[in-house]
């Protein structure tokens, strides 16, 4: 019986004192249906009797779902947090790229890549496990650098997407790696990355790679980067901008502002050792 299921999505999301009653109402309306219809058949004690038992079962399945479906979402959203002084900067520097979510830092990196002189692009979402970036030669097209972003305002990479970017190297043999991040690296991952040829530039290395550039590029960069809101991370799943949201006595972390219909979910504050 999929009116369960149909209740859990369409009713779940409503208030219960609305949505309970609504179900019951349901139920209702299926009692009423029958006994009418019975009754204009000449058939009124079966249409009674027949209403009032799919009229219950109607009504009980409708506001068990409309419960469910209340108990799977979330808690209310909450006020977004305070945004950050660098949201109105207007020159490059560590606070900044910090503040840029994961989506825009991706286009940041491919950006950053490009101004220093190489073809670079993103990979299409979700395509390839750990690879966020590819740069192709121009001449013939051959894939020359992979590299995986990770946005983490505050954030720690450890050494295990690291190694999990230099075994997507190894695997497909391209010449070189690097890993971008606007946080920093562990000290692990460091020791890792230089013994095996990954390069990385954390938030700092970023910065001093943009200063680098002619001033009127650097504000080019600067004007895409941070365009509208660059800093409310895009929904892992579906890349729609995502909302804060607090369940119960749990940190508060982003939900998809298209829940219940995608349920991408992402910390506050992400690292990984
Ligand atoms: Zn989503």
């Amino acid at each position: 019986m999929d009116l369960f299921k149909l209740c859990q999505e369409v009713l779940g999301p409503l208030p219960v004192w609305i949505s309970v009653p609504l179900a019951l109402g349901l139920g209702f309306v299926v009692f009423f249906l029958i006994a009418v219809l019975a009754s204009n058949s000449g058939l009124a004690g079966i249409g009674h009797l027949l209403g009032m038992g799919l009229g219950v079962l109607v009504g009980a399945v409708s506001v068990a779902g409309a419960i469910s479906g209340a108990l799977r979402r979330p808690s209310a959203v909450i006020d977004p947090p305070i945004p950050s002084a660098s949201a109105s900067a207007r020159e490059w520097d560590l606070e900044l790229v910090q503040a840029i979510e994961w989506k825009r830092f991706e286009e940041l990196t491919v950006d950053l890549l490009n101004a220093l002189g190489l073809r670079a692009n993103l990979t299409p979402h979700g395509a390839d496990g750990g690879v966020d970036v590819e740069v192709r030669d121009p001449n013939d097209n051959e894939l020359r650098m992979i590299g995986q972003c990770k946005a983490w305002p505050e954030g720690i990479v450890g050494v295990k997407p690291v190694r999990e970017l230099f075994g997507v190297k190894t695997a497909n043999g391209v010449a070189e790696a690097a890993f971008f991040t606007n946080g920093t690296f562990t000290r692990e991952a460091r020791v890792f990355a230089l013994a095996n040829g990954v390069d990385l530039y954390d938030g700092a290395k970023m910065i001093d790679m943009i200063r680098s550039l002619p001033n009127e590029r650097q504000m080019d960069m600067l004007a895409t980067a941070t365009a509208g809101d660059f800093t409310t991370p895009s929904c892992p799943k579906c890349e729609t901008k995502m909302v804060p949201r607090q369940s119960g006595a749990y940190p508060p972390f982003w939900g998809c502002a298209r829940y219940p219909r995608c349920r991408g979910k992402l910390g506050m504050r992400k690292s990984s050792r």
